[in-house]
């Protein structure tokens, strides 16, 4: 038998970011349509029915200015019913952020328009932002508008080795604020041979 994921971009709209958070929520996350809603609520009870889970791959961006409460009203519904998150990650919410941009200055509306060191700290932004939200950690990642490029695997592949790193019990990353990459580029994060040696190949591989 195949075996098929059902996997679903999951976000706020960044061209409706000026409707504000509520009314965003109701036309981007409920999907709410004039002859009822076929968002994430009808599609999650429409899989249950059927005795499916769904792969539901969650934008945290919009936290940069609506707070991790926005994506904690995403996350934590479907976590309650049994589904799957994973880290989805749009940069157009970078335009929006002001201040609270982890990249000050700098916008761009797909990730391959950044620097590797740049990604890095995105996917290290948004993976605290999701895990902060009540997901479990993310074990898969899908670039907004697929606009990645090798850069992004490559900093996949390092925020991999820093999860392969914890699970060795080799750093303390519980701390909430704590940052992999500021980890990673203080001491030199070692490549995959390193964890494969470990048999953690399995665990570091499926991230990228
Ligand atoms: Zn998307």
């Amino acid at each position: 038998m195949t075996g098929v994921y059902i996997t679903i971009d999951t976000e706020y709209a960044s061209s409706l970011a000026g409707l504000g958070r509520a009314e965003n929520f109701a036309r981007s996350i409920a999907g709410e349509t004039p002859e009822g809603p076929a968002g994430v609520f009808y599609k999650m009870r429409l899989m249950e029915r059927c005795g499916l889970k769904g792969v539901f791959f969650v934008d945290p961006m919009p936290a940069l200015i609506w707070g991790v409460a926005a994506i904690e009203d995403v996350v934590g519904p479907i976590v309650e019913h049994g589904h799957d998150v994973q880290l989805h990650l749009h940069t157009e919410w970078l335009a929006f952020a002001n201040g609270a941009n982890p990249l000050p200055g700098r916008s761009g509306a797909n990730l391959k328009d950044f620097t590797f060191e740049e990604q890095c700290i995105l996917i290290d932004y948004a993976a605290l932002t999701l895990g902060a939200a009540g997901a479990p950690r993310p074990v898969a990642f899908r670039a907004g508008n697929y606009g990645a490029n090798d850069d992004t695997l490559r900093a996949l592949d390092l925020h991999a080795c820093s999860i392969a790193r914890q699970a060795l019990g080799e750093q303390d990353f519980t701390e909430p604020d704590w940052s992999y990459w500021e980890f990673a580029f203080n001491t030199g994060t070692p490549g995959r041979g390193e964890y494969a040696s470990e048999g953690l190949w399995s665990l570091t591989g499926v991230i990228a």
